[in-house]
């Protein structure tokens, strides 16, 4: 079974308004909440794959329990923390063609709290055979709190694929114990860096020369409509994929993530990781829904995905 993480998950409101008025009032028709977090997407995508998963983190008070109630409304098994605080919502304004964000911090959790689930945690990993970790720490938790998450799946002989930026990523790779996958984007790679970072093959090799890289077994640099650069110990690949009919490509790296976990637990070879990881990647890019693919059109997609090692 899989263990999908989410340290800091939300509900997800979305308003279309034909136009948003500030310093007035808008009223909205056509309003759609869903339960949010990178983590959640990561689960949800798992389910449609028909793997088995668990989803976990922390949630509390009334938002927490209707992010219960969603997750089980779509058979999504999950066993999260309950905390004191409530969990967030993240409000997005869809408006003449463009998106406009509200996204709440999140709750602040106790010293007894990350203890509490580092506890329930360290329980879960006995039934798991991966784990992903994605999205940002919800404030309370010290910056390093991933480490050590990393460090006690991995001391089990658990691999971890990590899913995270900024600060709490960086703690992670200057930490002797590094995660088995992460999966950057070029401008979460140019944030950690502190240097431009572009969708060239030269410029992620040049990137990944830094130490904080070395002993990461699969570093998967997704760039949206061009595919991927990935590193797989000593070797480079460019993953290139076919145009398609974008509707909504939030949450396209979390179905990423999702199907590179699903294959990784299925012991595929690494063409087939690849391509797996890259359609399910289009699949969400093509659904209005965030953290949702359709499998009826993966195997569609999945001959045109082209894999090619850089020599
Ligand atoms: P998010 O943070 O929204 O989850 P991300 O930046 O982590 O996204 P992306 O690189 O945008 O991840 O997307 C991951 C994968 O999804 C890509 O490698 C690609 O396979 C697919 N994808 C995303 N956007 C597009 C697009 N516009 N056209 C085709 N495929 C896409």
């Amino acid at each position: 079974m899989i263990l999908a993480v989410t340290m800091n998950p939300s509900v997800d409101i979305s308003y279309q308004v034909d136009q948003f008025k500030l310093d007035d009032v808008n009223r909205v028709e056509h309003v759609r909440k869903t339960a949010g977090g990178k983590g959640l997407n990561v689960a949800r995508v798992i389910v449609q794959m028909g793997e088995n998963v668990l989803a976990t983190g922390v949630l509390g008070g009334t938002i927490g329990e209707y992010i219960i109630q969603e997750l089980n409304k779509s058979s999504i098994p999950n066993t999260f923390l309950k905390i004191e605080k409530e969990s967030r919502n993240c409000i997005a304004i869809l408006h003449e063609g463009m998106q406009t964000e509200i996204l709440e911090t999140g709750p602040t959790l106790s010293v007894e709290e990350g203890k509490a689930f580092i506890d329930k945690y360290e329980d879960l990993l006995s039934s798991v055979s991966l784990v992903t970790i994605s999205g940002s720490l919800p404030k309370g938790l010290p910056p390093d709190f991933y480490c050590k998450m990393v460090g006690i799946t991995q001391g089990r002989g658990v691999p971890v694929i990590l899913d995270t930026s900024g600060e709490a990523l960086k703690q992670v790779l200057l930490h002797d114990e590094k995660p088995f996958a992460i999966k950057p984007n070029t401008t979460e790679l140019s944030q950690l860096l502190g240097t431009d970072v572009n969708n060239d093959t030269n410029s992620i090799q040049q990137a990944l020369k830094h130490a904080m890289f070395r002993g990461i077994e699969w570093i998967i640099v997704s760039m949206g409509s061009e595919g991927a650069f990935v590193r797989h110990l000593a070797d480079d690949y460019r993953v290139t994929i076919p145009k398609i009919d974008v509707i909504n490509p939030v949450g396209s790296g979390d179905a990423t993530v999702a199907g590179f976990a699903v294959a990784m637990q299925r012991e595929k070879s690494t063409e087939t990781l690849l391509k797996t990881a890259m359609v399910t990647g289009m699949l969400n890019a093509m659904e209005a829904g965030t953290g949702s693919i359709n499998m009826k059109k993966f195997d569609q997609y999945f001959d045109l995905v082209k894999v090619e090692k850089i020599d």
